[in-house]
């Protein structure tokens, strides 16, 4: 994918120059509602939810006026998975906190994948009348098949982890833009940047996102990146989760 590594690590260094971020707000499961801190009144950026934290009404109707709001304004809608969880059971502890794409068990096939995107999509259109047009898999984890049903069902973009400082970029007639959350390391090189609604408060986010100009994602032009770039972000991502893993288990059963 023709850029060079020095073309590669320019676009890096420029990224921070400009200091602007695409951002994604995340809502989680057991969010009833957003409560925006004020430093985000006159900015645009994506927010996430799951669809069945509206089916199940955990959401609450305040919560989703607030969306409604976001969305007048200009801000982006992501669905953020289905239910959250895997449907293979985890009985042995580790996190079950993914849906598109689990690590330890066969691949959801595309016809399942479609099935739940399509019917958690439908969720959020008739909630906020309009289609989200971000697709945003559960702790970034997905397949072949989940870039398939997002194409499929055309969400203009997908949410991925940031390793390696990668911008934007575009597979399969999707632009899936890399993000970092605020506060880990990999975040000064990362353009997509996000926080979970619980943390908005939190001086770490604030005073980082207050420093930032948020744009959306239309406002940045995807770039070509490396292959093997994207390997190793694939690579390092299923490392992370390993451990990740494989810490809570030892943890578990007081393993040292
Ligand atoms: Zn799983």
């Amino acid at each position: 994918m023709g850029r060079d590594r020095k073309s590669y690590k320019c676009s890096l260094i420029f990224n921070k120059i400009m200091n602007k971020r695409i951002f994604s707000v995340y809502v989680n499961l057991q969010d009833r509602e957003l409560n925006l801190p004020s430093y985000l009144d006159n900015s645009k950026f994506i927010i996430s939810i799951c669809p069945s934290s509206i089916r199940d009404g955990t959401f609450s109707n305040k919560g989703i006026e607030e969306v409604k709001k976001l969305l007048e304004k200009g801000c982006l809608l992501g669905q953020r998975g289905y239910i959250g969880r895997c449907r293979y059971p985890h009985k042995d502890g580790i996190d079950p906190w993914h849906e598109n794409f689990c690590l330890y068990n066969p691949p959801i096939s595309l016809e399942s994948q479609l099935e739940l995107m399509t019917k958690s999509k439908e969720i959020l259109k008739k909630t906020f009348g309009i289609e989200p047009i971000v697709y945003a898999p559960i702790n970034h984890l997905y397949d072949e098949n989940t870039l398939s049903a997002v194409q499929t069902l055309k969400y203009n973009f997908m949410m991925d982890q940031n390793n390696f400082g990668i911008n934007p970029y575009k597979q399969n007639g999707v632009i899936i833009i890399p993000e970092s959350k605020i506060g880990d390391k990999e975040t000064s090189k990362s353009l997509g940047i996000y926080s979970h609604v619980d943390m908005l408060r939190k001086r770490k986010v604030s005073d980082f996102v207050k420093r930032i100009k948020l744009i959306l994602p239309s406002e940045f032009k995807p770039e070509n990146v490396p292959e093997h770039i994207l390997t190793m972000n694939e690579i390092q991502k299923r490392i992370k989760k390993h451990e990740r893993d494989l810490k809570s288990l030892k943890r578990k059963h007081n393993i040292k």
